[in-house]
């Protein structure tokens, strides 16, 4: 069985840990590889190296920088298929998801390729008699990115990109379920020019997380994943004084309104609901429905999901492939049963029995669904839709800004003046109108509110670049004999 292993140094390596993981392929539900896990010894090792590569790499020119970036684009952009068939086969999404996957991870590579640009100082001259003000931003140093398995490509490429082109080396370490287009990526980065140990790939579990958040030349960590594990990566990376961002888990509501088109609200929420079989930090999970709408749009999405074909991801037709483990699937059909059981409506049960050997689950819709059930306070992560039935748009609003969560939301409807309303009152990070799911694009930035994002900074985009930067303001004054004096006075601005 191959071993999924490291890249340090600009080269693979298996590693000498003792202790490895299954990687399965999911649409058959079989162990395809076994995948290293670093122990901590592994992870100083490599972070050494990263220490050593970052200290050069900072003084590389932003011409260089740039450079590298844009033949990072090519390469990614010429690799598109080859990367999405890697996330069909660890992942289980259908292929052209994967392609989506990849092409949103590359609007962040060419976003970073502008960093000459975007690490342009602000000046002020003049400030008082001869002396001048000027800012530069400096590279933090070592940064670690700890990545969840729903996005193996494009979570990483959220941070690398930024995290390389401001002159810092990158340490990733990937979701040991889908480990391999990590590597794939490395290969990618050092074929564009970037110099060995200014990127780093360690494989493995909570021990390597650990290693990296306690470690002493890791200056900062970014993380998405899950809510527990990203409260655990603030806390211990905060007490271990390091700048960390960590994206966590979501519940997303899609609220729509009797004056919405209901065919799209329909197909919007199929879509935003089962693709990528629910596996999405921005997938609706709860839909909103107020007043008269409810009957007519449970019937509506009730009546596409026998059109939705799930199969493997990497067969021509299917729209939505296998869950990632078979625990997982377990888990997430376990859910359908509580809901009945709590008093929800089981209209549509995916849970039916699929005699394939892959991890798969149909699609679910359950109906009367309130806060208190497990199946609306819990992120499921699979293919699972809830309706909450509320008599008002106030009640709505009420119901979604009560919920811990706050990562996206989408509202539809037609009423300009309530959508207004919404946009500024809800309590979310991303908000779609008529939109479900606003993953924002490359030149803004991601990031939810409350249990979806702890720390201050939002990932990707202007929020990336300042997070993997120092600011640093220089005040200047280069003396002139003709105007020196002895002034014991605190120096003032006129
Ligand atoms: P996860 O939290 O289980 O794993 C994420 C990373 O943390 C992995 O690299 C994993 O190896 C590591 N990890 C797991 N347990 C750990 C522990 N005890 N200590 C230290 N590290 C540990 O998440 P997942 O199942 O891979 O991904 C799905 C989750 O990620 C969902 O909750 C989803 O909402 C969330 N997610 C959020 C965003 C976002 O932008 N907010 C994006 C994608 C996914």
């Amino acid at each position: 069985m191959d071993t999924i292993g490291h890249w340090i140094g600009g080269r693979r390596t298996d590693g000498a840990a003792a202790r490895r993981g299954p990687v399965f392929d999911p649409a058959r539900g079989v162990q395809a590889a076994e995948v290293a896990f670093a122990s901590a010894a592994e992870v100083d090792g490599a972070v050494k190296v990263a220490v050593a590569a970052a200290a050069e790499w900072r003084d590389s020119p932003l011409s260089r920088r740039s450079a590298a970036m844009f033949r990072l684009r090519e390469l990614v952009d010429a690799r598109r298929d080859d990367l999405a068939a890697i996330i069909t086969a660890e992942h289980g999404k259908v292929l052209d998801d994967a392609r989506g996957e990849v092409a949103r991870g590359l609007d962040c590579v060419e976003f970073a390729c502008g960093i000459p640009h975007l690490l342009k100082g602000a000046h002020s001259s003049d400030v008082s008699a001869g002396i001048d003000v000027h800012t530069v931003l400096q590279p933090v140093g070592v940064v670690a990115g700890i990545t969840p398995f729903n996005f193996p490509v494009m979570v990483p490429l959220w941070m690398l990109a930024n995290a390389l082109a401001c002159g810092n080396a990158f340490v990733h370490k990937p979701s040991e379920k889908d480990p391999s287009a990590s590597l794939f990526l490395a290969e990618l980065v050092q074929e564009a020019g970037f110099p060995d140990g200014v990127h780093t790939v360690v494989q493995g579990d909570a021990e390597a997380v650990d290693a990296l958040l306690m470690h002493p030349d890791v200056d900062a960590v970014s993380f998405v994943g899950s809510t527990a594990i990203a409260r655990h990566v603030y806390e211990t990376g905060a007490k271990h004084g390091k700048r960390v961002q960590a994206l966590g888990g979501a519940k997303n509501h899609m609220v729509v309104l009797p004056d919405a088109d209901l065919d799209a609200a329909a197909d919007a929420a199929i879509s935003a609901g089962y693709g990528s079989a629910g596996e999405r930090c921005m997938a609706i999970s709860v839909i909103v429905a107020v007043g008269a709408v409810a009957d007519p749009l449970v019937e509506a999405i009730a009546a596409r999901i026998p059109g939705i074909v799930v199969g493997p991801g990497a067969d021509d037709g299917s729209m939505m492939g296998p869950l990632i483990t078979r625990e997982h699937r377990d888990r997430v059909q376990s859910y359908l049963g509580r809901a009945a059981g709590d008093g929800a409506v089981l209209v549509v049960d995916g849970s039916s029995a699929d005699e394939r050997d892959g991890f798969f689950v149909g699609c679910s819709l359950v109906d009367h669904v309130e806060p208190g059930m497990a199946v609306y306070d819990d992120e499921i992560f699979g293919p699972v839709l809830s309706i909450v039935r509320v008599p008002s748009f106030d009640d709505a609003l009420a119901l979604v800004n009560a919920n811990p969560y706050g990562n996206g939301v989408a509202l539809f409807t037609r009423d300009g003046g309530v959508a207004r309303r919404f946009e500024r009152d809800v309590e979310v990070g991303m908000v779609g109108i008529n939109v479900p799911i606003p993953v924002p694009v490359a030149w803004h930035s991601f990031g939810g509110w409350k249990a979806s994002l702890f720390g201050d900074a939002p990932i990707y985009g202007p929020e990336g670049v300042r997070f993997y930067t120092h600011p640093k303001v220089v005040t200047t004054r280069w003396p002139d004999p003709a105007t020196s004096v002895i002034d014991l006075g605190f120096p003032t601005n006129r």
